[in-house]
């Protein structure tokens, strides 16, 4: 670089280092911090980052080693051991099986206040098998699952950040507690509550909770979003010959019939922002024998608390009508649950100014042509992948509908926040083989590094400024939960369905323990693939 531009270069990155300064300088004085106190921050976040860039080589392998695995919710068995041997081995203590989860865990290290808490989802999808790094849907195992959501990606941000920051704690001898947790079954809303009711969240005071998106971001307050509640109905007659005695039957099938008729009619009074859908998971055997069992899946969700709980009593009353209608009975099981969420102003903060920070990774072209093939490839308009992080926005003035998440559950016993790192494509389905495309190749790792940089950062400004922790605090209890009811929509009897896809597992885990990463032979899963990044064409058969 030479001449006018350089200097001109030059001449702007000194302005953008000042006006960082002054920002940073000017929350550093509304806080009411000396200059040595925040000298002292911005050297242990300098620190920090370079703790994370020492450690780029460890967040590709866990990334790529967590993709390879691909299991569905309550089967994250491989994952689970993995990661919580890389804790392990790095001093983290380690507690198994918690809230009756065979693949939960929590890992925990240090002592004392602040507990900061950093949490990721870690289960993938069904049927979302994809070969990473070309621009072509082809499956490793066909029909299997995979990470067609990219939760592979976010236990790496969260590991290398704690390492880093487990290094100079050590060193500067901070007090303070980290711990580590798993979002286990997030694709069916299934375990966070239970982490909730077994008390795992009681000591913490902030939860870092990264998810993979295509930018960086962070929100407070509540976020375009339902909670749910999700219960499966099955139904229980009699069989009998559907030809010859179809009268001594009595059909369960006709009953999970007339409650999707039943809930289906009764949508139009139901509020627009409810979202419900619903699966038959048993219709019967054959056609010949008249359904002794049939069972209906149903998502109920809504914007709040009370609308949840109003519309799953509507479901349980079309439920017991529909049993009424054929003489069968009813009984039904919540497969799992999501308060709605809501998101901690004070830390959203301090996470923003940590994201504008360390801004969206440099993308090669490369990288920029591979996004926008894959983009063609499913009909999404082709604009690359996003260079600006997202500012920080005050929630929408009347909430929006939309996806679910179970963080919620964590959002309502301690001050949380979720971070969206941009390890992945803009304008892809979502739940689909495409999203998983970009999870193990260069955009995925250098988002995964950007993300541990700004959770690094935050969890220094947690353990160094007691006041953003009181702030959160204070937000938490006089704005959260005194300007929204709360109410409990597990009960006392409801479990963990942790049996869930281990048949489905069973049946694919043989043929994918042969795409199973092994980075002791191989530089990336790419390498072990032989895949040249980005390849953007199939190339036709001899
Ligand atoms: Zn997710």
């Amino acid at each position: 670089m030479f001449g006018e531009t350089a200097t001109k270069m030059r001449a702007a990155a000194v302005a953008a280092a000042a006006v960082l300064l002054t920002s940073t300088a000017s929350l550093a004085q509304q806080a009411g911090e000396t200059n040595a106190a925040a000298a002292r921050i911005e050297k242990f976040k300098a620190l920090a980052s370079e703790g994370v860039d020492a450690r780029r080589k460890l967040a590709q392998v866990m990334n790529d080693t967590v993709f390879s695995f691909g299991e569905l919710a309550y089967q994250e068995f491989e994952t689970s051991k993995y990661l919580t041997g890389v804790l392990e081995k790095n001093g983290f203590t380690i507690e198994r099986g918690v809230a009756g989860i065979p693949t939960a865990w929590v890992a925990k290290w240090g002592s004392g206040h602040p507990v900061i808490a950093l949490g990721s989802d870690i289960d993938c999808l069904p049927k979302a098998s994809q070969k990473p790094g070309v621009a072509y849907h082809e499956p490793l195992v066909e029909g299997a699952p995979g990470h067609g959501e990219g939760h592979n990606s976010g236990q790496a941000v969260n590991i290398v950040a704690a390492l880093a920051v487990k290094e100079l704690m050590e060193r500067e001898k901070l007090p303070g507690t980290l711990m580590i947790w798993p979002g286990v079954a997030e694709e069916l809303l299934g375990a966070k509550a239970y982490f909730v009711r077994a008390g795992m969240f009681r000591d913490v005071d902030a939860v870092l909770f990264t998810h993979v998106g295509d930018t960086f971001q962070t929100t407070w307050g509540q976020p375009q979003g339902t909670g749910l509640i999700s219960v499966e109905y099955t139904f229980e007659g009699e069989s009998s010959h559907a030809a010859a005695r179809p009268w001594r039957g009595r059909n369960a099938l006709r009953a999970v019939e007339l409650m999707n008729i039943g809930w289906d009619f009764r949508r139009e009074q139901l509020r627009p922002e409810q979202r419900s859908h619903y699966v038959i998971t048993n219709g019967g055997d054959q056609p010949n024998v008249i359904p002794p069992l049939a069972s209906v899946w149903y998502f109920f969700r809504e914007l709040d608390f009370e609308n949840i709980k109003r519309n799953y009593e509507i479901g349980n009353r079309i439920a017991e009508a529909a049993a009424m209608m054929t003489d069968t009975k009813v009984t039904r099981k919540v497969v799992g649950e999501a308060a709605p969420r809501h998101f901690n102003k004070p830390i959203a903060e301090a996470v923003q100014a940590n994201i504008d920070r360390v801004g969206i990774p440099r993308w090669t072209d490369d990288e920029q042509t591979f996004a926008k093939a894959v983009q063609r490839l499913v009909d999404g308009p082709e604009i690359g992948l996003n260079t600006k992080p997202k500012p920080l926005e005050p929630p929408p003035a009347q909430a929006i509908s939309g996806g679910s998440d179970d963080i919620g559950d964590v959002s309502w016993v301690a001050p949380t926040i979720t971070l969206n790192y941009p390890s992945n494509i803009p304008n892809l389905p979502g739940h689909n083989w495409s999203n998983a495309i970009a999870m193990a190749t260069p955009i995925a790792h250098k988002g995964v590094v950007a993300g541990s940089k700004v959770v690094a950062m935050t969890v220094i400004d947690l353990l160094e400024r007691p006041e953003l922790v009181k702030d959160a605090k204070t937000y938490f209890t006089d704005v959260q939960l005194k300007n929204n009811k709360v109410l409990p929509l597990l009960s006392d009897t409801d479990q963990p369905q942790v049996g869930i896809n281990r048949g489905t597992m069973e049946r694919f885990r043989p043929e994918m323990r042969n795409y199973y990463y092994d980075a002791a032979k191989y530089d990336t899963y790419l390498d072990q693939l032989g895949v040249k990044f980005p390849t953007l064409a199939k190339t036709p058969a001899p």
